[in-house]
C-alpha cells in the first residue's frame, strides 16, 4: 500500500472517537481557493489567531487541478479590467455580479505572479524564437516585470502545469504550517450557533482514513469545496464512469453544506455542459485558440461560419451578436448540427497542424506536434492514453467533439452558487454589499461569518484556477476582519459533539443494525447502498432534469416528475448505510450531491425561459425573455421545516454595455 493508504477500504467501528477542536478561523476544502486563503491569511492574522485547514483529499492533488493544467486561463495583463467584466458578462447571457467580477479582475494577476514566483512555468515570447503563431514576442523575463505570456486568448496565458497544484500547495502548506491542516477528512455538515441560527459556529466531519469524528468549533469560516459532479448520468458507462470532465471528487458539498446552514444560494438553474473530446474529455481550448483548429460536421462543413449559424446566433442578441460567442451558444450550434442529423461533430487536427506547418520548419513542427500531446498530458492524461488505444496521430486523423453531461460550478464557465457580499465600494449597489454591525465583508454569504469563493459564489463565472485563488485570499483577509472585530465571540454549535457525531455515523449504525439480514454486503431490504443511489439520482435527472439522455431538454412536467422522485430520494437516504468509511463518504457524497441537483432543478423550474441554450432547453419557455427574467433568481432552505423560498432579485448595470 501507498503510504498513508490501507490495503483495503478500513472496516468501520460502531462508536468513532470524537475529536474536539477550536479554533478562531476554519478553512473547509483544500483546492485553489483554500489553498489562496491558506497562503493569504497569517500575513493578516496576528499570532493568537488558531487557523485550520481541512480538505477531504490530500492537497497536493485534491480538486478540480489535481491533474495539472496546461494554461491559466485569466491573466488580465495589459487588458482593462472593464472589458474582462464585459467578456463574462456576455458568456454568462447577461446576467452576472459586475461587481464581484471587477474585484476578482483588479485582483487576480497577482495570484498568477506569485504562481510564476514558486516555480510554476510560464510560457513567455521570445526575441528569438516565435510564438507559435509565427508573431515575434518580448523577450523573456518575469510577468510582473513586465514580460509578454504566450495568450492563446485574450485572458488565457499558457503554462507548463502538470505540478501546477502541488506547486500552489506547497507554498499553501508552508505559509500555514502543516500542524494546521487536516487532509483526509470529510465535512459532512455546517452548524450553526443555537443562540443566534443566522450565524455560523462550527463543522462537523469524519476522517476517511481512520474511525473518528471531527466537531470543530469556529468564530467563522471558508466553505469552498468546489462544483458538482456526477449529478448527472455521464456519457461513460462500466468503469469508464469514474472519468468525467470534472473532477469526480466535487460532490456539491458547498452547495448543499452552505444551504443547510441557511445561505442563500443564486443562479443555480445555470450549469455547464462543456463540449469536450468525446470519451476522453480532452480541453479543447488550446486546439481552437493556440491551434486555430474548427470544427467540422458530417458533410465537412465549417458549420460554424455558416450564415445560418449567424442567423441563429442573431436569435440571442446582443450576446448572440458580440464578437465572440458565449460557450452556451457554441454548444447550441453544435447540438443543432447533431440533432439535425449532420453528426458526427469533428475537430479538424489534421489541418489545423498542416496550416501551421506552412510557416515552420520540421523542428517547429514536431515540437509543436508535442505540445498538442502534453497539453493532454499537463491536464487530461485519460485523452492521450485514448489517443494511444485509438491510433490517433493528430496531425492525420481527426477527433470527435461532444457535450458532456452538466456539471455545476461556479468558477469556470458556469456561473451558479451562493450569493455573497460584494465589496466595501462606494459604485456597488447598497442591495449587493453587507456585513455585521454597519462593517460590510465583501464575499460573505448571508450566513453571518460564513464566508465563500471560487466555484462557491454564484453570478461571477470565469474565474478559473487563479481567479479562485485569489477570492481565496481575498476571503482570507476578510476573515481576519471578522475575527478581529468578533474577538469576544464564544461559539456555541446547534448541536453537542455527541449529536452531530450521531448525524455522521448513522450510515454505519444502520449497517451494524442490519448487516446479518441479508446474505449480499449490498442487497438487503432493511438498507440501500449509496452506489445503487448515485445510479438512481443519475437515472432520474438524465431523464427528467436535461441530462444527455432526453437530449438536454427539460419541460414543467418533467421536473415535476424529478422532484417526485427528489422527494423519495430524500426518504430513502435515512437508511443508507455504510461498511467502511470509504462507503461512508460515498453515503455523504450523495447525501450532498441530491441536495444541490434538487437547487437546480427548483431553479430552472422558477426560471420560465432558456437563458442557456446549450447547456439546456426548457421546451415549454424557449428563448430568452429578458422582459420577466432579465434578474437573478435566489433561493433559501429552511432546514427545520425543509421549506425552499425562491425570489428575483433586481440586477444593476455598473459597466457600460
Ligand atoms: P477545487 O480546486 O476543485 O477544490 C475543491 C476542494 O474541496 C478540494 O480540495 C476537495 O478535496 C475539497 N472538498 C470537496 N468536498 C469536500 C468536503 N465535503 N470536505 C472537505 N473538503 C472537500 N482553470 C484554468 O485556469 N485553466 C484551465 O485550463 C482549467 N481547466 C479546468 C478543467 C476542468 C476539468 C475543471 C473542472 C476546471 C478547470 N479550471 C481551469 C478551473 C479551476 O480548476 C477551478 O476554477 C478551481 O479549481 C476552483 O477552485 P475551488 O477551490 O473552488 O475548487
Amino acid at each position: 500500500a501507498l503510504p498513508n493508504q490501507p490495503a483495503g477500504e478500513l472496516k468501520c467501528v460502531e462508536n468513532p472517537e470524537i475529536i474536539e477542536k477550536e479554533v478562531d478561523i476554519l478553512l473547509v476544502g483544500g483546492g485553489m481557493a483554500n489553498c489562496g486563503a491558506a497562503f493569504e491569511i497569517k500575513k493578516w492574522a496576528d499570532d493568537n489567531t488558531s487557523i485550520l485547514l481541512v480538505d477531504k483529499a490530500a492537497l497536493e492533488r485534491s480538486g478540480a487541478v489535481a491533474q495539472g493544467l496546461s494554461a491559466i486561463n485569466t491573466y488580465i495583463g495589459d487588458n482593462k479590467v472593464d472589458d474582462y467584466v464585459r467578456m463574462v458578462r456576455n458568456d454568462l447571457m447577461g446576467i452576472v455580479r459586475e461587481d464581484l467580477i471587477f474585484n476578482l479582475g483588479r485582483h487576480v494577476d497577482d495570484s498568477v505572479h506569485l504562481f510564476e514566483e514558486w516555480g510554476l512555468p510560464i510560457w513567455k515570447k521570445d526575441a528569438e524564437n516565435k510564438n507559435l503563431d509565427g508573431k515575434k514576442g518580448l523577450k523573456i523575463g518575469l510577468l510582473k516585470d513586465g514580460a509578454k505570456p504566450v495568450r492563446t486568448g485574450k485572458w488565457q496565458i499558457m503554462i507548463n502545469g502538470e505540478s501546477y497544484k502541488r506547486i500552489v500547495a506547497e507554498a499553501a502548506k508552508k505559509a500555514l504550517g502543516e500542524e494546521n491542516i487536516l487532509e483526509r477528512v470529510f465535512i459532512v455538515e455546517l452548524l450553526r450557533d443555537k443562540n443566534d441560527p443566522t450565524r455560523i459556529a462550527g463543522a462537523v466531519g469524519f476522517s476517511t482514513r481512520e474511525n473518528k469524528v471531527y466537531y470543530i468549533k469556529c468564530n467563522t469560516m471558508l466553505v469552498a469545496c468546489g462544483g458538482a459532479v456526477n449529478i448527472y448520468q455521464p456519457r461513460s458507462v462500466g468503469e469508464g464512469k469514474g472519468r468525467a470532465w470534472y473532477p469526480v471528487w466535487n460532490a456539491g458539498s458547498t452547495y448543499t453544506m452552505a444551504l443547510r446552514a441557511g445561505a442563500e444560494l443564486s443562479m443555480m438553474e445555470n450549469r455547464f455542459t462543456p463540449a469536450r473530446f468525446k470519451d476522453g474529455y480532452g480541453p479543447v481550448g488550446a486546439w481552437f485558440l493556440l491551434f486555430k483548429a474548427h470544427l467540422e460536421n458530417s458533410l465537412g462543413e465549417n458549420y460554424a461560419a455558416s450564415q445560418d449559424a449567424k442567423d441563429e446566433l442573431a436569435k440571442y442578441a446582443p450576446y448572440g451578436t458580440a464578437p465572440i460567442t458565449p460557450t452556451c451558444l457554441r454548444n447550441h450550434l453544435l447540438m443543432n448540427e447533431v440533432r439535425n442529423g449532420r453528426g458526427p461533430i469533428m475537430m479538424v487536427t489534421s489541418k489545423a497542424l498542416q496550416k501551421l506547418g506552412e510557416t515552420m520548419d520540421k523542428k517547429e513542427l514536431k515540437h509543436l506536434e508535442a505540445e498538442a500531446w502534453e497539453d493532454f498530458l499537463d491536464m487530461t492524461c485519460g485523452q492521450a492514453n485514448l489517443w494511444c488505444a485509438t491510433n490517433t496521430e493528430p496531425e492525420k486523423k481527426d477527433s470527435e467533439i461532444l457535450p458532456t453531461e452538466p456539471y455545476l460550478l461556479g468558477s469556470h464557465s458556469g456561473c451558479c452558487g451562493i450569493w455573497v457580499s460584494g465589496p466595501n465600494e462606494d459604485w456597488v449597489p447598497e442591495d449587493y454589499k453587507w456585513g455585521d454591525n454597519g462593517v460590510i465583508y465583501n464575499q460573505m454569504t448571508t450566513v453571518k461569518g460564513l464566508f465563500t469563493a471560487a466555484d462557491g459564489i454564484g453570478c461571477s463565472g470565469h474565474k478559473f484556477s487563479s481567479g479562485s485563488h485569489a477570492e481565496g485570499r481575498i476571503a482570507a483577509k476578510m476573515m481576519v476582519k471578522w475575527v478581529k472585530n468578533h474577538a469576544d465571540y464564544k461559539p456555541e454549535p446547534e448541536m453537542t459533539p455527541q449529536e452531530a457525531a450521531d448525524l455522521v455515523w448513522k450510515p454505519v449504525k444502520t449497517w451494524f443494525a442490519h448487516k446479518d439480514y441479508s446474505t449480499d454486503k449490498d442487497v438487503n431490504p432493511k438498507f440501500c447502498k449509496p452506489a445503487g443511489m448515485t445510479m438512481r439520482l443519475m437515472k432520474a435527472t438524465n431523464e427528467y432534469g436535461g441530462g444527455v439522455g432526453s437530449y438536454y431538454c427539460l419541460n414543467q412536467s418533467s421536473l415535476e416528475t424529478l422532484m417526485e422522485l427528489f422527494q423519495m430520494m430524500h426518504e430513502d437516504c435515512e437508511h443508507l448505510a455504510a461498511g467502511d468509511l470509504h462507503e461512508l463518504m460515498r453515503c455523504w457524497e450523495i447525501f450532498h450531491r441530491i441536495y444541490t441537483v434538487e437547487a437546480h432543478t427548483r431553479h430552472i423550474m422558477f426560471r420560465k425561459e432558456t437563458r442557456f441554450p446549450g447547456f439546456y432547453y426548457r421546451t415549454d419557455f424557449m428563448g430568452q425573455d429578458d422582459e420577466n427574467w432579465f434578474c437573478f433568481v435566489n433561493s433559501t432552505y429552511n432546514k427545520e421545516t425543509k421549506e425552499w423560498s425562491m425570489k428575483k432579485v433586481p440586477y444593476h448595470r455598473i459597466i457600460p454595455m
